[in-house]
């Protein structure tokens, strides 16, 4: 059964038609005509075993005539030629949970295939396939977001908008911020099934390096690396220490 993305995460009521075998509704399950009743086998009288002497021996084996059953159908059921079951087309609605994930088994107590006789129906099994969402990745109850945002943005600190499952929400960046850095908003993330608790919201800011600049862009980010060069970041400074160090 495939769920969208909010589907998975807020719950939902879903309509499905399962094809199963069910009880014949017309002999309640016995294969008899209606009206008439399953005999007992003369064979076996009713055993479903008929023992043979083999000299000294006495065998015990399965009764031909009623194939172990004891009885007999004299006149056949016509809706179910005497099996006692039908196949079916059943419309069922499923309850989604909040919180189920791919592979998640929801079980449907007694929607299964029909008990052998009048026996009880078992229970019928939906696997849950979840589609993807255009910017969450879900892993499990936890849900990741990939940001884009400026260099600025990242260098200078500043405020901007994030997408959670509850709509958008102001997440603060601070200043001097290194691509791929994480934010995790707590107890935003998925429900975990059958509880109140709630996995993170991780949102993970990635530095956007523009493809196309205006000319005054160019000529500031000219300037920028100007005084850059004048005075390195001491990650800048290490590194090219290091390879100094190495090729001299
Ligand atoms: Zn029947
Ligand atoms: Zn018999």
């Amino acid at each position: 059964l495939t769920v969208t993305f909010e589907e998975a995460v807020f719950g939902a009521e879903k309509d499905i038609v399962v094809t199963r075998t069910g009880s014949c509704g017309e002999c309640t399950g016995t294969g008899a005509k209606k009206g008439t009743r399953p005999e007992r086998c003369a064979a076996c009288n009713g055993r479903g075993q008929v023992t043979v002497q083999q000299g000294f021996f006495s065998l015990s084996r399965t009764c031909g005539r009623c194939r172990g059953t004891g009885e007999v159908i004299k006149e056949h059921c016509p809706a179910c030629a005497g099996s006692g079951t039908v196949r079916e087309k059943r419309p069922l609605k499923i309850k989604i949970p909040p919180g189920v994930d791919n592979e998640t088994r929801l079980k449907l107590r007694g929607e299964g295939e029909a008990g052998r006789g009048s026996g009880p129906a078992g229970d019928l099994y939906v696997v849950v396939t979840v589609e993807d969402h255009p910017f969450f990745a879900r892993h499990g109850q936890g849900l990741i977001c990939e940001v884009p945002i400026t260099f600025s943005q990242a260098a200078l600190g500043s405020e901007i908008e994030v997408p959670t499952l509850a709509g958008r929400k102001k997440l603060s960046i601070p200043q001097g911020t290194p691509s791929a850095r994480e934010f995790v908003l707590r107890g935003e993330g998925v429900t975990v099934i059958n509880s109140h608790r709630r996995g993170n919201l991780v949102v993970r800011v990635v530095i956007d390096v523009p493809k196309k600049l205006t000319k005054r862009q160019k000529e500031l980010l000219a300037e920028f690396q100007q005084t850059a060069e004048d005075s390195p970041s001491p990650a800048s400074r290490s590194f090219f220490e290091k390879v100094k160090e190495i090729f001299g």
